[in-house]
């Protein structure tokens, strides 16, 4: 939509930096910052709120030879502050990842661990190209460190053995990156990056390799998006919340990445908020203080726009309902209803299939929950309702109402529980998950759903009866009648006591009365396995007419537990209670083939 007034010029990659708690993202982001500051004069790098910018100039004297700025056109890498895949899935803009390109750390001792893992699932899902950082190398054994060199030349100054146990560490990560279904190699051997990841060895320590990270990061965007870098300066300003933060003097303040067009101080801007969308009218701008004059008492310091692609602090009236990664927009000569329909647009684009019963999922950004709700769908666990925000008693109320007791559950990631809802919480058969960890949160909830079927099974198990199939053994009538009392042995399955008992005549079973004791040995017992002779009495019958011995009698198995047995439990009982039960089965079926279907 350019026009003769407006003209197009290629905006700073916006850099993502994820991985594993521990393998070094704050270190890398710090000395990334560090080493900019110090190889450079001032203006080296420029501080943004929430980014940090670092200039081609700064990144060509710190990579030597690697670089030659007049190769790019790009003005320089903005790396994100808050590393982690939680704030690279809140970075979201229209409908994809805000971030352009991403640094996947990985200590190279360590290898691939639970968030590597999520990190990787994330950057495949919103398809954004990465490197990887394969950090700590100066931890390898007998590491002769070379201060912020680039790696081949450190390379050259280590020994045959440091040199060949950072090798075996890297080709380790590259096979785990291949288990994880991506090519990759050291980046020096990548021909064409659009296919295979490269692997860039580095130290957040001493910096080692840092030169090469900065260089390919460089590479990859000039290559493979300056097209998408190009924008329209003067047009007007796009861009994501960050966090909303409370700010002395200034009330509730936006923290913003913008990425598209300029932002002013005069502009009116629509924000994606909690119930609806926020219009409202600049009151200031704020970007950090230089360093030079951190003396004074301001924080902040007040600039007139802001053009993409940065960081910038807006201070307006409303904001307080401003959600963390919703869209920002400014209106600017438009129809504001359009401006309103195109906030509301992305973020309905969240998609987040919900269904008839599930659980309720909360996070505290729509990227935090498309995240998780992506990571559930993949568990199938069906999810009622999704939301931004605290756990507050409306969430426990919505979670009541499932119908499956094991969906009578909330799960939050990242939130808080609001005071009120703790009380709901108590009083309410409702189950609480809260984690910082997406896959955390899906074991620890399936456990407790494997758990709760288990003790299900077994509560239903007490109360079933069970199968089983004995014979009335010869000459061990003791008592004829009231009741009868006869010896016998349990063929397959379980004798329990006070259960029914009937013998098959032509298919049909024939109920012959009702056992009212059993005894082992002389003893008392509640129940006989298969193989045991017991001696058992039965209520209604009298041996030599009703039964006879020799006889094979079966415990009586109502329709409905026989249902529950063949279809829930056939793999909680034992062989021989399966075999009786499918004795018994066949009998019953060969009259009537739908009998317990
Ligand atoms: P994060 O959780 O991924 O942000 O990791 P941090 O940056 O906080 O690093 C975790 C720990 O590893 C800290 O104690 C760092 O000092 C240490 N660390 C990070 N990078 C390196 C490195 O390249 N070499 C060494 N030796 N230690 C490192």
């Amino acid at each position: 939509m350019t026009d003769d007034t407006h003209s197009t010029t290629l905006r700073t990659p916006i850099v993502a930096v994820l991985g594993h708690v521990d393998h070094g993202k704050t270190s890398l982001l710090d000395k990334i910052r560090g080493s900019a500051v110090s190889e450079g004069e001032a203006g080296a790098i420029t501080q943004h709120i929430g980014a940090t910018d670092i200039p081609l100039a700064t990144i060509s004297t710190m990579a030597g030879e690697l670089v030659q700025p007049e190769d790019f056109d790009l003005p320089g890498l903005l790396f994100i502050d808050t590393p982690g895949h939680h704030s690279f899935s809140t970075l979201r803009a229209r409908g994809g990842a805000l971030a352009d390109i991403a640094v996947l750390v990985v200590d190279v001792n360590d290898g691939f661990q639970p968030q590597t893992e999520e990190a990787i699932d994330i950057l495949r899902r919103t398809g954004t190209p990465f490197v990887v950082a394969a950090n700590k190398i100066d931890t390898t054994a007998g590491w002769n460190p070379q201060e912020g060199l680039p790696i081949q030349e450190t390379y050259e100054e280590q020994s045959e053995r440091a040199r060949s146990m950072l090798d075996e560490n890297l080709y380790a990560l590259i096979g785990e990156l291949s288990d994880a279904g991506f090519s990759a190699d050291l980046y020096w051997r990548v021909q064409d990056f659009q296919k295979n990841i490269g692997v860039v060895p580095v130290s957040a320590m001493t910096g080692e390799g840092v030169p090469d990270l900065l260089t390919v990061l460089m590479g990859l965007s000039q290559r493979f998006m300056k097209e998408e870098m190009a924008i329209d300066v003067a047009g007007p300003g796009v861009g994501t919340v960050l966090e909303v933060k409370e700010e002395r003097g200034f009330g509730a303040t936006v923290d913003a990445v913008m990425y598209d067009g300029v932002i002013r101080t005069d502009d009116q801007v629509v924000i994606g908020g909690q119930d609806e969308p926020i219009v409202t009218d600049i009151r200031a701008l704020l970007q950090p203080q230089p360093l030079a004059e951190i003396r004074t008492e301001k924080q902040f310091e007040k600039v007139d726009s802001v053009a993409a692609a940065a960081g910038v602090k807006i201070a307006a009236p409303d904001l307080a309902d401003a959600m963390a990664g919703a869209p920002v927009r400014v209106v600017r000569d438009r129809d504001i209803d359009d401006v309103i329909t195109e906030v509301t647009a992305e973020l309905e684009e969240i998609d987040v299939d919900t269904a008839e019963d599930g659980v309720v999922i909360k996070a505290d950004t729509l990227g935090s929950l498309e995240a998780m709700a992506s990571a559930l769908k993949e568990a199938e666990i069906p999810i009622m309702r999704a939301e931004v925000g605290d756990i507050a008693p409306r969430d426990v109320a919505i979670a009541e109402t499932a119908n499956q007791d094991e969906h009578k559950a909330i799960l939050g990631f990242n939130v808080d529980i609001l005071a009120n809802a703790s009380d709901e919480l108590e009083a309410a058969d409702v189950k609480l998950f809260t984690d910082d960890v997406i896959y955390q949160l899906i074991e620890e909830y399936d456990t407790f759903v494997e758990e709760r079927k288990r003790a299900q099974q077994e509560t239903i198990l007490d109360k079933i009866v069970r199968p089983s199939r004995f014979r009335l053994l010869p000459d061990h009538t003791f008592r004829q009648n009231d009741p009868a009392v006869v010896g016998v042995e349990v063929l397959a399955g379980t004798l329990q006591n006070n259960r029914h008992v009937v013998e098959f005549e032509n298919g049909e079973p024939d109920r012959r009365g009702q056992l009212s004791g059993i005894q082992k040995q002389g003893e008392d017992v509640e129940e006989a396995r298969a193989g045991e002779r017991v001696s058992v009495a039965i209520d209604g019958p009298t041996v030599g007419r009703q039964i006879e011995e020799g006889d094979i009698l079966w415990t009586e198995i109502p329709e409905k537990h026989a249902k529950i047995l063949e279809q829930e439990l056939s793999e909680d009982i034992t062989a021989d209670e399966l075999e009786a039960l499918h004795g018994y089965l066949d009998k019953r079926r060969s009259r009537d083939p739908f009998w317990g279907k």
